[in-house]
């Protein structure tokens, strides 16, 4: 028999409003939801560990001062890496496999810049044990150290040969990538940490290595100033100058004239830092690299705007000897190379091409073909292959002295730098309560790379009680079937013929709507953000959730375990858990 319903009346479902918060139903289920956040591919790839998802988070929600807290918490320099980082964290999002990667490098330096007059609340926790420590050298290695090392409680003089604190970022990287106004901003606040600063002390000159013995421990980062030499005839010239010497130089305001055709040797980001600065200078500009462009080992940002500005590359050749002209120009004889096999360092080796020469003239070379550490001033027994040896706790064999930054074996990026930092200052802070090192490491790692929270170190070292890692989110986790396709975000740009007439800064962030749609983008993988759905969902009404708090509350008394959640969460943070 075919029922049938007379839709002319009106349906009406009998509910009681009563019955289920009396019979606790959840009794009947068998499995209960489970918030667990995880770690998000981006976390795991950024260097310093910066919680991604729960800044972006922030951001999308206008709460830029909780924004950069929270960066702060794992990286003291946002401003400087929202401008300068080679951003590995966007190569590795989730939302690249879906359309474009969210702009996190352009957020970290609008959530920094928003936010400049704000201070923020980051105090040094109180340490009955504190004790005296010695940083050697204020580039982003020796400033994070010292930073995390006050966070810790610890009391620190930095020492710093030049007159002012920032290493590279202050002599090297020039105005137009990174405003001397933001350092001074970033490093502002970590000094009024109350760490002792002395400038001008260069360790090994004018106070002798033992005399840091008086400190309990010591963290060395002298980074690696020292600019390597092509060994070939007429480098000696006056018309040749070092990359380093030329930034420095010109970062210190000095006014100096190139000439109008310009040649600068090498790959690196000093390389392509010299090429722009030059272009500015008034000078056109060549780029001679022994390799290919793809070797180059210059951020890529820096290559594809050094070639946007105009800079010209010549691939794969070597100067092999450089003659003064009579009309005072240079000629310089190149080696045509070619690629064969890997070195020592995995890279494609360069070869020379027999007999195969190119002449190029100019009024000016710049060689930047690499930097060395000084260890004039360091024992022999501290050092190896021309760096400071150390072990993976960034421990050096001298029983109470860590190095980190570019005067050991590690990539040349400033994030690297600032990890070493943390990593040394977490090391520094185990050795001086007598702790193990490798068994705290694995409990704060973020992810598989090598990424280190401090908020996770802080927790467990008050606290007593380590929580295990969060798992990676893997992409097919992710629900994107709640998300809508949409463009990346890029900064800005100041236009072409403005930038090559000053050293202001070219890139020009984001505008607040392009901040708010670009950090909503973000699938926030692995961490809620409070989308809702959940709450929607549930046939059983068991969910609260306080955004502002940062709270989510599951009535387990009445809820069924249905699952209904864990299904409709987007960012897999939701999972149902079986009851024993
Ligand atoms: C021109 C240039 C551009 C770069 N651009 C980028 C970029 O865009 N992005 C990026 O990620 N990386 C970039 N890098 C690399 C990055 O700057 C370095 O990896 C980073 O600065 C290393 O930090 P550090 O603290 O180890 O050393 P440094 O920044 O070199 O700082 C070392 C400090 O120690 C001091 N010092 C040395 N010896 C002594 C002593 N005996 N006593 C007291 N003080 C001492 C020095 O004066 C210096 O201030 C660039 C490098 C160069 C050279
Ligand atoms: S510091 Fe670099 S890697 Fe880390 S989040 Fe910022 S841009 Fe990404
Ligand atoms: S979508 Fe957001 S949380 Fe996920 S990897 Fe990208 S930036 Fe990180």
């Amino acid at each position: 028999m075919e029922i049938k319903f007379d839709l002319s009346y009106e349906f009406v479902i009998p509910i009681s409003y009563g019955s289920s918060e009396v019979i606790e139903t959840g009794k009947w289920g068998f499995q209960k939801p489970e918030t667990a956040f995880m770690a998000a591919p981006c976390q795991e790839a950024c260097p310093a560990g910066n919680t991604i998802p729960q800044f972006l988070y922030w951001a999308s929600e206008g709460r830029y001062e909780e924004a950069l807290e929270t960066l702060l918490k794992e990286n003291p320099f946002p401003g400087v890496c929202g401008r300068v980082c080679f951003h590995p964290c966007e190569n590795d999002c989730h939302r690249g496999q879906y359309d474009e990667a969210i702009s996190i490098n352009a957020m970290e330096r609008y959530v920094f810049d928003v936010t400049s007059d704000h201070h923020p609340d980051i105090h040094p926790i109180s340490n009955a044990d504190s004790n005296q420590v010695a940083v050697v050298g204020s580039g982003p290695a020796g400033l994070s150290t010292a930073y995390f090392l006050r966070l810790l409680g610890h009391r620190v003089t930095l020492f710093e040969a030049r007159k002012e604190l920032g290493g590279v970022m202050r002599w090297g990287i020039p105005e137009y990538r990174l405003p001397k106004s933001i350092l001074k901003k970033e490093i502002k606040r970590i000094v009024q940490l109350s760490i002792g600063v002395k400038t001008g002390v260069r360790v090994g000159k004018d106070i002798s290595f033992e005399e840091l013995d008086r400190f309990d421990a010591v963290f060395l980062s002298p980074g690696a100033g020292l600019s390597l030499s092509l060994g070939i005839e007429g480098e000696d010239l006056k018309k040749v100058w070092r990359g380093g010497d030329f930034l420095d130089r010109m970062n210190s305001g000095e006014k100096i004239r190139l000439g109008k055709e310009i040649i600068v040797i090498g790959g690196s980001n000093t390389a392509m830092d010299v090429a722009r600065s030059a272009l500015r200078l008034g000078s056109m500009v060549t780029v001679a690299y022994r390799r290919t462009r793809a070797e180059m080992p210059a951020i890529q940002d820096e290559i594809h705007e050094a070639e946007e500005e105009g800079v010209r590359f010549e691939f794969l050749i070597q100067p092999v000897k450089i003659n003064l002209l009579k009309n005072k120009r240079i000629r310089v004889k190149f080696q045509r190379m070619r690629l064969r096999g890997l070195d020592k360092s995995n890279r494609p080796k360069a070869i020379p091409v027999k007999g195969d020469y190119l002449t190029l003239e100019a009024d000016g070379l710049i060689k930047a073909v690499g930097e060395g550490v000084d260890l004039s001033w360091i024992p022999e027994t501290l050092s190896q292959n021309s760096l400071i040896d150390v072990s993976s706790s960034l421990a050096t064999s001298h029983p109470k002295m860590f190095a980190g930054g570019d005067a050991i074996d590690q990539p040349r990026t400033i994030v690297t730098a600032i990890a070493s930092g943390k990593k040394a200052a977490i090391s520094i802070d185990l050795y001086l309560r007598g702790c193990t090192y490798d068994d705290i490491f694995s409990k704060i790692r973020v992810g598989n790379k090598g990424a280190l929270s401090m908020e996770a170190y802080l927790q467990g070292r008050n606290g007593g009680n380590w929580s295990e890692p969060k798992d990676m989110i893997s992409y097919p986790q992710i629900n994107t079937l709640y998300f809508e396709h949409s463009k990346r975000i890029e900064m800005r740009k100041l236009e072409r013929n403005k930038a090559l007439k000053g050293f202001s800064e070219v890139n020009l962030g984001l505008t607040s709507d392009e901040a708010k749609s670009s950090s909503s983008r973000c699938f926030s993988c692995g961490t809620c953000n409070y989308c809702y759905n959940c709450y929607f969902f549930c046939p059983e009404g068991v969910i609260s959730l306080d955004p502002f708090h940062q709270t989510k509350t599951v009535d387990l008394n009445h809820c069924k375990g249905c699952g209904t959640c864990a299904k409709v969460c987007p960012r897999y943070v939701v999972l149902m858990k079986e009851l024993s």
